[in-house]
Order: structure tokens, then C-alpha cells, then sequence
């Protein structure tokens, strides 16, 4: 606790998807305990799941406050208790659920006339958030949940515009003037950027984008060390003031907390740790797609096939119940993977089993916090990116760090509808585990995992931009 910071009143504003939640609770826990006074502003729903998350008894510093609005799922059509992005699962839903994020005004702006705090930390999907709190002298700052670098990649997209340029699909571009030179075709640019119709999520984004330049600033999720030319490309060329304070899971070390993040896990974390613990360093690959994706069966079947294949150790993460239909696993496959593999079907300790030293390799979709919990893992990583900005962290991993080897996802938003084959897979996993190439890449990310810890601690890049953010806005005070 430091006592400079004790007079400062801090709110938090997530969105309810665990990909924004999830870094954000680490925030308002690390905010409380360098003394600062924090509320997170919820739905019902999503407060329980947050309560556990937060552990007040269990985290240092003050206490956090959770304040509940509600959530207009009914006036939308969504069904009851649809709060939270996962649980949107079709196409419409999807849009639904936006629609209703953007109808939460009136109750925020209650919370801000209420409490009047000195900031509001608000997720990028509230755009909105920007003209409510000025109405009050309240600063927003957005937290938008991905990196320095796939940031400077979208915006120099949006404002060149350069896949219109290309002839196909397929051709590469290069994205204009960033640092180096990252290449991107027309299919893995956001679906959302070429689309000629106003869907909701278009509407969103767009306005969450126009309103950048009105906010007070950013907070970046990353640390100076991993992405220095697009940390002072941010800044510098796109003017924005930002401070990265990451890796954000990397603050709290208590097993519980780390066993909590997100969800309640669907296996036992102390069996899992001790099947860890039965394997030797750096020998099992783990395989997750984060909160959101859903590849279909005939997908699965194949990184079923292709896992066998590589006759590696694997932990793979399905977003499947146990009493879903099984025919995307092959006949008798979990009889013969007994002892080698492991199949967590629904929510896994993610950062638990990433930091067991018997962890060599990440099958990820380059969501940017398993990216960035991956890194901070000092694992080199096989990049299978669906939609979002996650083509964007694939050319971080791939071609800037040189730590992760593509799985050769070609098209946005289609996971599982184009296959990527078992021999793929098998190929880019072998790729990554063993051999001298493996090895080049999982020095490269140890490295980076060290310098992550030093970030943050006393003296550390992120450590001191912290500070810098808590001292600048008390200073308004
Ligand atoms: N996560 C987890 N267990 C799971 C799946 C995901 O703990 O079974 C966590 C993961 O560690 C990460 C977050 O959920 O912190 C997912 O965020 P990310 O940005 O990687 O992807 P998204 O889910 O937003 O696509």
C-alpha cells in the first residue's frame, strides 16, 4: 500500500466477456493494492462470477467495491441471464448483446453523478463512457485489452485502407509504415473493417474508434520491453498517452487467484498440477482457443488426429461439455492418449498449467491475453488466430518476436469452417516442441519472461508507469 495513493477513487467499467474481464479484475486488484480506493461496475450475473475472482479476503490492500446495474437482456430478445459475451452464441445473439452494452448510459451516468470518482477505467466497447463522464469533470480512460503493437497494425489499416489495393484475397500487403515490415492479406484483415453494412458490433467499433482521440488516455495491458518500437509508435506517431502496466497476470501469486480467473475450472487444479508434475520439462503442449471460439466437429476431429500424431504429452482445452456428443474424437482415442493426454472439456486454469515448467508449448488463437500469458510462460507458441485483432497478434509472435511458428489460418472469422489438416497441425506442433529450431524460439521467449517479471517489479518499465498513471491523475485531484 502506498499512502500517496489512498485519497484516489478509481472505477472500473469491463465489458462482460472473460477476454476483457478477466485482465481488468487484475487491474482493480493491483490498483487496490497499491492503496487506491476501487469499485467495478457490474451486471448480476456477472457479479458473482467477479466476486470470486476479486478474493477480497484473500488479496492485499483495500477492499473492492462491486457496484450492479442491470443488463437489458429481455429488451433486445436475448433470454434471461445472457450477460455475458459466451453465452451469445449465435450470430444474432452477438449483435444483441451489443445492442444492449450501448443502453447502459443511464445507469452509469446515476453511478458517475452518485460517486463522482477522480476516473473511469472503461472498456474500449463503451464508447459512450468518453461524453458521460466529462459531463461530470471525470476523465475516461479506455483499457481496450490488447497490445502496443496490434493497435498501431489496426490503425494504420483503417487509415490506408490498404487491402483495398491488392487483387485477390490471397495477395499480401505490406501494413503501411509501421516499424517493420508486416505483411497481411485481405482474408485476415477484421471482417467488421470490409463490411459495407451497419451491423451493431460495426456501429460500435466505429464509434469506440471515433471517440479515441477525446479520451483522457489508454492503459496497455503489455510491457515496454516486448514491443518497444510500437509502444513509442503509439505514442510518438499516434499520439496517443498511454502507460502499459503488464503483464497484468502476472501480479497476483496466489494458486487460488490464479485457479480463478474467469470461471469456475472444470477440472481439479491439484489433479491436473500433479499430472504436470509427473512429466518432464518443457514435454507437454497445451492447446486452448480462449473464452469465445467454437470450431466445429469436424475441426476437432482433426487437431484430434493430428495430436496423436505428434505422439507429444497435450493438455487440450474444448469448449465442449461432457455430455455433448463426442464423434469429434477418434474411435477409441481417449483410451489410447491415456496417460499422454489430457482433455479439459469447458473452463481450465489457464495461467496455472501455462507456468507448470513441464509446459513447453501453447497452441493458441492469439487472443492477446493467452498471447501475453504465453509469452510471460517463456513459451514459443503455435499461432492459429480466428477473428477479433488476434491476425494482428500472430505477426507479433511470428514475425516480430520470432517465437511462435503459424498454423496457416488464411481467413477471418472462419475457424473450423476452413480446415486447417492433422498433417498442419502435427507440423507446426513438432515444430515448436522439438529441435534446434524449437529451441531458438523457447530461448527468445524465456528471455521475454524474464524481462516480464522485471517489469513489474520496483523499478521495472510497468512498474513505473503505474505510478506515473496514479501520480498523473492525482495531480488532478
Ligand atoms: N482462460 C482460462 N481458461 C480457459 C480459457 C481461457 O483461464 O479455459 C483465460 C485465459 O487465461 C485468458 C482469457 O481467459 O486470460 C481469454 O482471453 P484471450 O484474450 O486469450 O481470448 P478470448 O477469450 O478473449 O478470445
Amino acid at each position: 500500500m502506498d499512502s500517496k495513493y489512498t485519497q484516489l477513487r478509481i472505477f472500473f467499467f469491463p465489458f462482460m466477456a472473460q477476454g476483457h474481464s478477466i485482465p481488468a479484475i487484475d487491474m482493480a486488484k493491483l490498483f487496490a493494492s497499491r492503496g487506491v480506493n476501487v469499485s467495478i461496475i457490474t451486471t448480476p450475473l456477472n457479479a458473482p462470477r467477479l466476486a470470486k475472482s476479486i478474493n477480497n479476503s484473500g488479496h492485499p490492500g483495500r477492499e473492492i467495491e462491486l457496484l450492479i446495474i442491470n443488463f437489458p437482456s429481455a429488451t433486445v430478445g436475448l433470454p434471461d441471464g445472457c450477460e455475458s459475451l459466451d453465452l451469445a452464441r449465435s450470430p444474432d445473439m452477438f449483435q444483441s448483446f451489443f445492442r444492449a452494452t450501448t443502453m447502459l448510459e443511464p445507469e452509469i451516468d446515476r453511478i458517475l453523478e452518485q460517486h463522482r470518482p477522480h476516473c473511469l477505467v472503461a472498456d474500449t466497447f463503451f464508447p459512450w463512457t468518453t461524453d458521460v463522464a466529462a459531463k461530470y469533470g471525470i476523465p475516461r480512460v479506455v483499457f481496450h485489452g490488447t497490445c502496443f503493437f496490434s493497435l498501431s497494425a489496426a490503425a494504420s489499416i483503417i487509415a490506408n485502407r490498404p487491402f483495398d489495393k491488392v487483387s485477390s484475397d490471397l495477395e499480401p500487403f505490406v501494413i503501411p509504415n509501421l516499424p517493420h515490415e508486416i505483411k497481411l492479406t485481405r482474408s485476415q484483415v477484421p471482417g467488421f473493417l470490409k463490411e459495407e453494412v451497419e451491423t451493431d458490433f460495426i456501429k460500435l467499433y466505429r464509434a469506440s474508434k471515433e471517440v479515441e482521440s477525446r479520451c483522457y488516455g489508454f492503459l496497455i495491458n503489455s510491457f515496454y520491453e516486448l514491443e518497444p518500437a510500437y509502444a513509442d509508435y503509439y505514442r510518438n506517431v499516434m499520439g496517443r498517452r498511454a502507460w502499459h502496466i503488464g503483464p497484468l497476470s502476472l501480479y497476483s501469486n496466489v494458486k487460488e487467484d490464479k485457479a480463478q480467473r474467469g470461471d469456475s475450472v472444470s477440472i481439479d487444479e491439484h489433479d491436473c498440477l500433479k499430472w504436470l508434475d509427473s512429466k518432464n520439462p518443457n514435454s507437454v503442449l497445451y492447446v486452448s482457443f480462449g473464452s469465445l471460439a467454437n470450431l466445429t466437429n469436424s475441426q476437432l476431429l482433426e487437431i484430434a488426429k493430428g495430436l496423436e500424431a505428434t505422439g507429444q504429452d497435450f493438455i487440450w482445452v474444448v469448449r465442449k461439455e461432457i455430455h455433448d456428443q463426442e464423434e469429434w474424437l477418434p474411435e477409441g482415442f481417449e483410451k489410447r492418449i491415456e496417460g499422454k493426454g489430457l482433455i479439459i472439456r469447458g473452463w481450465a486454469p489457464q495461467v496455472l498449467i501455462l507456468d507448470h515448467r513441464s509446459i513447453g508449448g501453447f497452441v493458441t488463437h492469439c487472443g492477446w491475453n493467452s498471447a501475453l500469458e504465453g509469452v510471460t510462460a517463456g513459451l514459443p507458441m503455435v499461432t492459429w488466430p480466428n477473428s477479433a485483432e488476434q491476425f494482428y497478434n500472430e505477426k507479433l509472435i511470428t514475425d516480430v518476436l520470432k517465437i511462435g511458428v503459424s498454423v496457416g489460418a488464411m481467413h477471418w472469422g472462419r475457424a473450423g469452417k476452413d480446415l486447417i489438416t492433422s498433417e498442419a497441425i502435427e507440423k507446426a506442433v513438432n515444430r515448436v516442441m522439438v529441435g534446434e529450431e524449437a529451441e531458438g524460439m523457447r530461448s527468445r521467449a524465456e528471455a521475454l519472461g524474464i524481462q516480464a517479471r522485471e517489469a513489474i517489479e520496483d523499478g521495472g518499465s510497468s512498474f513505473s508507469d503505474l505510478k506515473a498513471f496514479f501520480d498523473d491523475i492525482r495531480s488532478r485531484i
